[in-house]
């Protein structure tokens, strides 16, 4: 049984751009299984490679872990402060003999691949300061820094039953002995996920597919330093709704930038648990629902293809849900990257409730909003078009009976009827004028709960600022 192991997951990505969306469901398929089985999610930031490692990136990831609310138990860990303990396991390899010094300088290698090429053969590395029983290794060269090679078994094969793909078998031949250390005394990639996986206890590597061929080199490492194997599984990628590698050319690929766009994280999380996962039929869930049904028995280990208008869908749906003070914050913030201060109006949680089933995202919501929290003026065409003589008139009593209309939907809707007939017009003659004065718009949800809303002051502000 599961429950009698502690269930450890990790996320281990490297900082050298934003997250993106395919680690982000890596990450949540991480956490929820850990989550499921009451363990621990760890974060670890694999940040070894200098060149390409960034401060912004690190922030990037935190951001979005933190915006898709995947709390971590322990972490973040990185892995360049853990430098001494790889370099600690490198001399403990060198001296069990599962690691040796190799001279072969760069070109060297170079010079022997392009040979092996041209012999049509696998380019590798052809062993010569690999020790074996018997064998004399020639003298090292004065000069030359050895990197530190692993000393692959070169029979039998590697193999595991990876939890989403199944069994794989790798032989020993296919696999060499692989640098796990520099010249310059840096680990590799390859080795350092294994000290730190080992030395996080990780239970199960969830992890992209791009990785599963590093999964056998790994395990090699894990047996020659005597430690106990995780169980690994390995995502299938994501398309895009091309049926392409996602990329860039599909839209948002970063995380924070579905934030940019108006989506609610909760659609983004629902959108990505089914991303490869289902659970019979179910197309939206919580994720108390999603961390009770996640097992690794119902991924697909075929590719899964995003769908934009699936993930538009979702995000419709929850914001129908949203609770309204939480979205008129969501927009007072969003109104505020544009410059728009709109933390002054209180009926704000109410036109989130007036438009929040007419959008699909965050952005139309607060577009919606602007002109409620301030008044937009209408264009001269707009206002020539819509304010003919009667309808000035019209607007005219209508403000009068305004300053003294008990202020709730009814009895406005009662005032505008009174208007019209006293003018002899037909509502949209002067609903659609009024919309104009008061939003600078001809279109909005019904004009007595609009009126309601904005309460007594702005519209009287906003007739008196046209017909005054
Ligand atoms: N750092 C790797 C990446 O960002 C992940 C390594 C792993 O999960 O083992 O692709």
């Amino acid at each position: 049984m599961l429950k009698s192991i502690m269930i450890r997951t990790r996320f281990a990505p490297s900082p050298t751009g934003f997250l993106h969306i395919g680690g982000a469901r890596t990450a949540l398929f991480a956490w929820a299984y850990a989550r499921r089985h009451g363990g621990s999610f760890i974060l670890r930031i694999e940040d070894t490679d200098v060149a390409r490692s960034t401060p912004a990136a690190v922030q990037a990831i935190l951001d979005g872990m933190e915006w898709l609310g995947l709390g971590y138990d322990e972490g973040p860990y990185y892995q360049m402060q853990r430098m001494d303990r790889y370099k600690e396991v490198i001399q403990q390899m060198l001296s069990a003999g599962t690691a040796y010094h190799c001279y072969t300088s760069a070109d060297e290698l170079e010079k022997m691949r392009e040979e092996q090429r041209a012999r049509n053969e696998k380019p590798r590395y052809d062993g010569l300061w690999r020790p074996e029983e018997g064998k004399a290794l020639p003298r090292p060269p004065a000069g030359v820094l050895a990197a530190v090679r692993f000393r692959n078994p070169t029979e039998g094969v590697v193999s595991w039953h990876d939890l989403v793909k199944g069994p794989i078998a790798i032989a020993n031949a296919e696999l060499d002995d692989f640098v796990i250390a520099r010249g310059d005394g840096t680990p590799t990639y390859n080795f350092c996920v294994v000290v730190d996986d080992w030395d996080m206890n990780i239970s199960h590597v969830i992890r992209g597919d791009d990785h599963v061929n590093n999964t056998p080199r790994q395990i090699n490492i894990f047996k020659a330093l005597g430690a106990p194997l995780p169980l690994y599984g390995h995502l299938s990628m994501i398309l895009g709704d091309d049926g392409q590698k996602l990329s860039k050319r599909h839209g948002a690929v970063s995380v924070m930038q579905y934030e940019e766009e108006g989506y609610l994280p909760e659609a983004v999380l629902n959108y990505l648990a089914r991303l490869g996962w289902s659970h019979g039929d179910e197309e939206t869930f919580t994720m108390e629902q999603f961390c009770a049904w996640f097992d690794l028995d119902h991924i697909t280990a075929s590719a899964a293809q995003f769908n934009t208008e699936k993930l538009n869908w979702l995000n419709a749906h929850y914001l129908k849900q949203a609770d309204d003070s939480r979205l008129a914050a969501a927009t007072v913030r969003r109104l505020e990257r544009q410059g728009i201060d709109a933390a002054g109006f209180p009926g704000l949680p109410r036109v989130m409730a007036l438009y929040k089933e007419r959008v699909s995202n965050l952005n139309e919501l607060a577009d919606a909003a602007h002109p409620f929290c301030v008044a937009l003026h209408p264009s001269p065409e707009l206002l020539a078009l819509h304010l003919t003589g009667p309808v000035r008139g019209a607007l005219a009593t209508l403000s009068e009976r305004f300053k003294t209309v008990d202020w709730q939907a009814q009895d406005l809707s009662l005032a505008i009827k009174a208007t019209i007939a006293e003018h002899g017009l037909k509502m949209p003659q002067l609903a659609i004028p009024l919309r104009v004065v008061l939003l600078g718009q001809p279109q909005s949800p019904a004009i007595d709960a609009v009126l309601e809303v904005l309460g007594r002051e702005r519209v009287l502000e906003r007739i008196g600022r046209v017909t005054g």
